[in-house]
């Protein structure tokens, strides 16, 4: 064996074992049975440790995090308020024809029962996930920041995909109206220009 070859970790005088094959590309440093991990160099393997680390620590955020959603949710389902503003406006509705002539206005106040049940529901579940949030919070360092970004992820896939469904159904809205000119020039022109004016769209929100 060569005289050079010695283990990669300084200082250290260790018979050489191996070389490297590396961790997400070339390595070839040389290393000793103590500095070593599988066919990996201490630098590699603890590289990959912390990788995989970072992953289950990932993993284990985006689990609790859509924990959080559905404990708020089930837990904002069965707040009083909800419960009461729910079944008020469906006796009222079941109820609704004794009232005679004012059975509409009756289904009206229903109707108006319903949006504020949902909305309602809406704040009740918004307050339980800062709850939750803050409550993993103390456990799980930075899972508020996670949360965050993480809700911000997810409504950003919906604008997006709601914006290329906007998109396809004014094309093929377009496509429906322009079928009827003759003229097949202006309707590739109208295309790009629509096409352009969803991408714009799409660059101006940064997605
Ligand atoms: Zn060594
Ligand atoms: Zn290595």
């Amino acid at each position: 064996m060569h005289t050079n070859i010695r283990c990669a970790v300084v200082g250290c005088t260790n018979p050489v074992i191996g070389q490297c094959t590396g961790y997400q590309g070339n390595c070839g440093k040389f290393y000793c049975a103590q500095h070593s991990d599988g066919t990996l160099c201490a630098d590699c393997a603890s590289q990959k440790a912390a990788d995989e680390q970072a992953l289950a620590i990932q993993q284990d955020y985006v689990q609790t995090a859509q924990r959080v959603e559905q404990e708020a949710r089930n837990l904002a389902l069965k707040t009083h308020g909800f419960l009461l503003l729910v079944i008020g406006s469906i006796v009222l509705l079941i109820i609704s024809p004794a009232f005679g002539s004012a059975a509409s206005l009756v289904s009206g106040v229903c109707l108006i029962g319903a949006f504020v049940a949902v909305t309602w529901y809406d704040m009740q579940r918004r307050q339980f996930i800062s709850q939750l949030v803050a409550q993993y919070d103390k456990t799980k360092p930075d899972f508020s920041r996670f949360y965050a970004e993480w809700r911000a992820e997810k409504n950003k896939q919906a604008l997006v995909n709601g914006l290329k469904i906007a998109g396809v159904i004014a094309l093929v809205t377009l496509a429906g109206a322009a079928s009827s000119i003759a003229e097949d020039e202006r309707r590739s022109a109208d295309y790009a220009r629509l096409r352009d004016a969803v991408d714009d769209e799409l660059r101006r929100r940064g997605l």
